[in-house]
């Protein structure tokens, strides 16, 4: 089945720019230096699935016009990754039957409901509160008809997942990826990576890091995220091989998943 992917957001936790950042790609001109914080919409046969639902995911949600959403998966739970949960709220109402499903690990499960105990605590009694519910998984899931497969990384000193759908990878927020998830990214034609900086960090990948799974797994495309100010969109991509490229807000990818 085709699927396509858009990038909602290709930035690191602060965005670029960067609040109070008088760097060069902050003042950048070129719109691609602009990245909201880390996310990505699936749509395929009508259906719409998100992965993770960024502090900015309001923003983007109106800049790519969305207007249902079936399902969202959640790589972890750092703050860049799960605070637009709340903004699921109108959308959950069209959701339809039931609550709107957010899949997730057992930990990171149990992570959100203590976080957001207003929404799933069945008791609060104010304001009209998202249906959400949460959907511990640790493994393979069927979601309307394409299969979603948590790929476990190591970000710093905590595992957390990327997802495999089809032949797409998204992985973010990996500082390494082990040899029993390498062997579950073979045969892709996309496949997202980490690539923070230049510079090395405790919890993420760089771009010299990612260039070497790309050599390992041989995706036919590859493409970086959860970008920080360091990297200039246009010069950065100069330096990658051409099947290599940084993705940017709004960027959209045809696969089959
Ligand atoms: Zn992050
Ligand atoms: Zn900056
Ligand atoms: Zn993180």
């Amino acid at each position: 089945m085709k699927a396509i992917l858009t990038v909602l957001g290709s930035g690191t936790s602060m965005g670029v720019p960067t609040l109070g950042c008088d760097c060069a790609v902050c003042h950048s001109s070129d719109p691609h230096d602009r990245r909201t914080r880390p996310s990505v919409m699936i749509e395929y046969g009508g259906r719409v699935v998100l992965i993770d639902t960024s502090p900015d995911f309001y923003t983007q949600a109106l800049r790519e016009n969305i207007t249902r959403v079936d399902a969202v998966f959640y790589t972890h739970t750092h703050a860049d990754h799960i605070l637009g949960i709340d903004d699921l709220r109108p959308l959950s109402y069209l959701h339809k039957p039931g609550k709107l499903p957010l899949y997730a690990r057992p930990d990171a499960a149990a992570f959100l409901r203590r976080m957001f105990t207003y929404i799933f605590d069945g008791d609060y009694k104010y304001g009209s509160l998202p249906q959400l519910e949460l959907k511990p998984i640790d493994g393979p899931v069927d979601v309307l008809g394409a299969r979603f497969e948590p790929i476990i990384l190591i970000h710093g000193e905590t595992q957390i997942c990327g997802y495999r759908f089809g032949s797409a990878a998204y992985l973010t927020d990996h500082s390494d990826i082990p040899d029993s998830s390498l062997a579950q990214l073979e045969g892709l034609d996309i496949l997202f990576l980490d690539a923070l900086r230049h510079k090395p960090h405790p919890t993420h990948s760089t771009v010299q890091n990612s260039l070497r799974i790309v050599d390992r797994l041989r995706p036919k495309r590859a493409f970086f995220t959860h970008i920080c100010h360091d990297l200039a969109h246009e010069a950065t991509n100069a330096t990658l091989p051409r099947h290599v490229r940084l993705s940017h807000d709004g960027m959209k990818l045809e696969f089959e998943i």
